[in-house]
């Protein structure tokens, strides 16, 4: 029987209700003849509370108890929804990442998936079992212990289960009925999808449209899984949400097909840093030593042997920024005047893969925001995106206007 992956994310099982309103949904796949694998996260605000109990616990955690305690709201969820199916007459089983087994590397509390072994699973099939349900996030080290998969996670369960079975789709059930040209509480002309590339959606994730993890994305464009985003919440046709796929299944792209913002940015710049070669190794090897996402860089013209340089990175990442740079003067690595961190900005990103055959999108964007009085204070652009860092003031008026010159309300 065909395979079909069905996610529930935190929302969709955050009681007892809504867990038996996505078995329904379950039930509904399984009458047209599917075999179902059913990912779920664990009930909503459940992993945030266990990992305070962790950090309460134990500041300096060993990450292989957190990943213990943490991967634990899954397997509460994953057995209430087999005994739901169950008690719908559904043949259903649960079974946690181990017992699959999903195996993981391990880096603890942001391992990767390696191999998802398909015979206990299939053989159980083969017996007229209908529904896996498999506690997301979780797997299995080499060295026997489990692991999780990085916040987020089981949507990458999801997408790696799809690929492993050779799924028809995996569709992944949320509190958003599909990916949209921009976030709706910022617009109301913001507007549902119905396709967006792989490559389009991997931007708008990692740009903050926080509807998918990026690696899930990144798995499934390597793998070819058709994703499907859509709502828990409402009935649903064979159409619903919106399909994430390769980008020769949408006939015509737009120009630009998103707008996405990140709130919590921050710019550093580096006052007067040596301009000589290794300059750059010197201050970025530190700052990804600690940990410090840099996103934008900017080196500026140099003047007497000497530069500024500009980078951006999330605004929590800051503290651990300047310590990185304070620690690397202090031993000589690097020198420079001053550091100033600037927290109170934005980015907005324009996504689009038409934007590789077409010009004028950046030009566009920047007369836009002029338009709008709203300074821009660090562009960077690649083959399909231009992002520029404003001050968080002007963020939801920058996205509005933006939205409007690219005529997204007309975007389907
Ligand atoms: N429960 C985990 C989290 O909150 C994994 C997930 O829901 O995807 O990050
Ligand atoms: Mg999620």
């Amino acid at each position: 029987m065909p395979v079909l992956v069905m996610k529930f994310g935190g929302t969709s099982v955050a009681n007892l209700d809504r867990i038996k309103r996505a078995a329904k949904r379950v039930g509904v796949e399984v009458a047209k003849g599917y075999d179902v694998i059913v990912i779920v996260s664990a009930m909503s605000g459940k992993t945030n509370e266990l990992v305070g109990w962790v950090n309460e616990t134990s500041p300096l955690y060993d990450a292989r108890e957190y990943d213990a305690i943490v991967s634990s709201g899954e397997n509460v969820t994953a057995g209430l929804m087999a005994l739901t199916l169950q008690e719908m007459d559904i043949p259903a089983r649960s079974w946690q990442g181990w017992q699959v087994p999903v195996k993981t590397t391990s880096a603890h509390s942001a391992a990767r998936i390696e191999e998802i072994p398909n015979e206990n699973i299939n053989a159980k099939f083969a017996e007229g079992m209908r529904v896996a349900v498999v506690a997301g996030f979780q797997g299995i080290s080499p060295e026997g212990r489990i692991t999780t998969l990085g916040r987020g996670g089981s949507d990458t369960t999801a997408v790696a289960f799809a690929a492993a079975f050779e799924a028809e789709r995996c569709d992944i059930y949320t509190d958003v009925d599909g990916v949209y040209t921009t976030d709706p509480r910022i617009t109301d002309k913001a507007r549902k999808l119905d396709k967006i590339a792989f490559e389009e959606m991997l931007e708008l994730a990692s740009l903050g449209a926080k509807v998918l993890q990026t690696r899930s994305v990144e798995l499934a464009m390597r793998n070819k899984v058709k994703l499907r985003v859509l709502s828990s919440f409402e009935e649903q046709s064979d159409d619903a949400g919106t399909l994430v796929c390769a980008e020769e299944e949408i006939m015509e792209s737009n120009v630009v097909s998103g707008i996405a913002y990140s709130r919590d940015e921050a710019k550093m710049t580096l006052v007067s840093v040596a301009d000589r070669p290794g300059i750059a190794a010197a201050i970025f090897g530190p700052l990804s030593d600690a940990g410090v996402n840099v996103d934008m860089i900017i080196q500026n013209i140099a003047e007497d042997g000497r530069t500024d340089m500009t980078f951006s990175c999330p605004t929590d990442q800051v503290k651990r920024a300047e310590k990185a740079m304070e620690d690397a003067k202090a031993s000589g690595e690097i020198n420079f005047h001053d550091l100033i961190a600037d927290t109170e900005v934005a980015k907005i990103s324009a996504v689009g893969i038409g934007m590789r055959s077409q010009s004028g999108v950046a030009a566009k964007m920047f007369k836009t925001l002029s338009d709008e009085g709203v300074n821009i204070k660090v562009i960077a652009t690649s083959e399909i995106k231009i992002s520029v860092l404003v001050d968080r003031k002007y963020m939801e008026l920058a996205v509005q206007a933006l939205h409007d010159a690219f005529e997204l309300d007309k975007a389907a």
